[in-house]
C-alpha cells in the first residue's frame, strides 16, 4: 500500500511538473508597450528602406552595462562566467550584421533585495535610475523580471525592454551561452516588434479562432495574409516576416505544421527562426533583413547618440589563447594561509581575468571572486587555514568574452600565518635558550641599520605576557640584555616588533 502511495505521489509530481513546464516563459513586452514606440518604429522603418547597412564600412560598437543584482547578503546573483558567455552569444548573433557589444564597464554587482525580487517598487526603481550607466545599454539581471504591467498573463516574464527607462530587465536564469532572451530584448531596445504583433496576449487557438482565421486580429488590426498584400498594415508591419498568429505557445518543435489558414484560406507558414518570435530558443537564430536594417537605423538615430563615442574604439581583439594556472597547483600546501599569491599565464588580447577561488567543486560555497587586470592575485586575509581550495581563471576583454575558463587547480592552505619581517635584521639569536627562571636573556642582533623595536613575550596560544618598549639595536652586531619578567617554566615566544614587521623565536624557561 505504501509503495502504491509512493508511486501515485511520483505520478502526480510528474504531472504537476509537466504542467509547470507548460507555463511558458515569455517576453514581458505587451502590445501596448510596443505600440508606445510606434513613431520611432515607423521612423526606423522609413530609414530601413534606404538600407543603411549598405553604407557602413565598419563595425558598430555598442556599449553594454551588465548589472548583476544579488540579495543584500550577496547571494543569488547571476554568475560572471554566465554573463561572459551571454555576451559572447550576443556578439555572435549581432556580429552577423556587424554590431558588437562591448562592456562599457566591468559587470556591476549590486546587492539589493528590493531590485532582486521586485524591481518595479518605487525605491528599487529610484536606485536603478541612480546606478544606471548613462552611456550604455543597461541590462539588469534580477531574480524576478515581471514588469509593472504584470507582463503577459499567458506566461512568466523572462525579460523585457522597459520603454520608459530605456533599459532591459532580464531573469538571471536566462543569462547564459544558449538562451536567446537577451538577443530578443535587445531587438526591442533597438525598436523591433514581435512578428505576431496583435496576438501578443491572445495566441492562436483553434477553438477560439477557427481553422480559417478571420480578417481581424485579437487587437483589432488586420490579420496578416500569406500573399503579402497587407504586410505593411498587419502584424509587425514588416514584409519579410511572414504571418505569425503567436503559434509558438502551442507548439514545441521548430517546424510549425498545423493546418491553420489565413483569411484567404491559404495555409499559414510562420518563420520559426526569428529571434523576435516566441518560438523556442532552439528554433530561433536570426532577424529578417528588414529587422536588421531597422535596428541599424535605430543605432544611427539621434536618440541613440548616447551610445556612440566619437574617436573611441574598444578593445575587441579576438582571444585565441587559453590561460594555464601556474601556482599554487597540484594540491600543494601554501607557505601561509593568510597570504596566498595566485599566478597564471597571461593571454594575448585579454584585458581582464575573472578569478574564482572556492572550497566546493561547483564554486558556489565561497564568494571569492575577483576581476583583475594582471595575471596574478594576492589573497590576503581571505582564506581559512588548513583547507583545500580550488581555483580557476577566465580571460576576456571588453568585446571578446568567448574564451574558455582554465582547468581547475587545487591547493591546501598552511596552518601558519605569514607576517612581514624586519628587513634591516640580517640575523639574531637569543641566549641562553633554554633559560632558567631567574636569569635574564641576551638578544644578539646583526643589523644593516640601527632600529628601535618593542620586545614582547607571548605564550604558545598567542597571549601577550610582557612588553618592553623602545629597545634600541645598533648597526652591525650588538647584544642587549632583556628582562623577561616573571615567566614560569614553559615554552614562550619572544618577538621583536616595530612598524616594519615582526621577528619571533621560541624560548624555553626551565
Ligand atoms: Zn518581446
Amino acid at each position: 500500500m505504501q509503495r502504491f502511495t509512493l508511486l501515485l505521489t511520483c505520478l502526480l509530481l510528474t504531472i504537476f511538473s509537466a504542467d509547470a513546464q507548460e507555463l511558458r516563459g515569455l517576453c514581458g513586452n505587451t502590445y501596448e508597450d510596443q505600440m508606445s514606440q510606434i513613431d520611432r518604429y515607423r521612423a526606423n522603418m522609413k530609414v530601413a528602406q534606404l538600407q543603411p547597412s549598405k553604407s557602413r564600412n565598419a563595425i558598430t560598437y555598442i556599449p553594454i552595462q551588465f548589472i548583476i543584482v544579488t540579495r543584500n547578503n550577496g547571494s543569488g546573483g547571476a554568475k560572471i562566467t554566465d554573463v561572459l558567455e551571454q555576451q559572447c552569444l550576443l556578439n555572435e548573433q549581432y556580429g552577423a550584421f556587424d554590431i558588437i557589444f562591448y562592456q562599457a564597464d566591468e559587470p556591476m554587482v549590486l546587492a539589493n533585495d528590493v531590485i532582486y525580487t521586485d524591481h518595479t517598487k518605487t525605491s528599487g526603481n529610484f536606485t536603478m535610475r541612480q546606478r544606471r550607466n548613462p552611456q550604455a545599454m543597461n541590462v539588469w539581471i534580477v531574480d524576478d523580471a515581471t514588469p509593472q504591467s504584470g507582463g503577459p498573463a499567458i506566461g512568466i516574464t523572462l525579460g523585457y525592454y522597459d520603454t520608459v527607462n530605456d533599459w532591459i530587465v532580464i531573469r538571471r536564469n536566462q543569462i547564459n551561452g544558449t538562451n536567446n532572451t537577451l538577443a530578443h530584448e535587445v531587438g526591442h531596445f533597438f525598436s523591433l516588434f514581435h512578428p505576431h504583433l496583435g496576438w501578443d496576449a491572445e495566441p492562436y487557438d483553434v477553438n477560439v479562432h477557427g481553422a480559417t482565421v478571420s480578417a481581424t486580429a485579437p487587437n483589432g488590426s488586420n490579420t496578416e495574409l500569406m500573399d503579402g498584400s497587407n504586410c505593411d498594415n498587419a502584424g509587425d508591419m514588416i514584409c519579410d516576416t511572414p504571418p505569425d498568429y503567436n503559434f509558438a505557445l502551442s507548439w514545441t518543435n521548430c517546424n510549425y505544421t498545423a493546418d491553420v489558414k489565413d483569411p484567404n484560406g491559404v495555409k499559414v507558414d510562420p518563420d520559426e527562426s526569428l529571434i523576435m518570435s516566441y518560438f523556442r530558443d532552439m528554433c530561433t537564430s536570426k532577424f529578417s533583413p528588414t529587422q536588421v536594417e531597422m535596428m541599424i537605423a535605430d543605432v544611427n538615430s539621434n536618440q541613440r547618440n548616447f551610445l556612440t563615442r566619437n574617436d573611441y574604439t574598444p578593445v575587441a581583439e579576438e582571444i585565441t589563447g587559453e590561460t594555464t594556472l601556474i601556482s599554487p597547483i597540484e594540491s600543494e600546501v601554501t607557505a601561509s594561509f593568510n597570504k596566498v599569491e595566485l599566478k597564471w599565464t597571461a593571454v594575448d588580447g585579454a584585458e581582464s581575468y575573472y578569478v574564482e577561488v572556492d572550497r566546493s567543486s561547483s564554486f558556489t560555497q565561497d564568494n571569492f571572486k575577483y576581476v583583475v587586470k594582471t595575471n596574478s592575485l594576492i589573497l590576503e586575509d581571505v582564506l581559512d587555514a588548513d583547507r583545500n581550495y580550488r581555483w580557476r581563471v577566465t580571460p576576456y576583454n571588453a568585446s571578446y568574452t568567448c574564451v574558455p575558463t582554465s582547468s581547475i587547480e587545487r591547493f591546501r592552505t598552511n596552518i601558519s600565518t605569514s607576517v612581514p619581517s624586519i628587513g634591516t635584521v640580517n640575523d639574531w639569536t637569543v641566549q641562553p635558550n633554554p633559560v632558567s627562571e631567574n636569569a635574564d636573556l641576551a638578544i644578539t642582533v646583526n643589523a644593516k641599520n640601527a632600529f628601535i623595536a618593542t620586545v614582547k613575550f607571548y605564550n604558545l596560544t598567542g597571549q601577550l605576557l610582557t612588553t618592553q618598549a623602545d629597545v634600541r639595536f645598533e648597526q652591525g652586531q650588538s647584544t642587549t640584555q632583556i628582562d623577561k619578567g616573571q615567566l614560569s617554566k614553559g615554552v614562550y615566544f619572544i618577538a621583536l616588533e616595530n612598524e616594519e614587521g615582526i621577528l619571533n623565536k621560541k624560548i624555553i624557561v626551565q
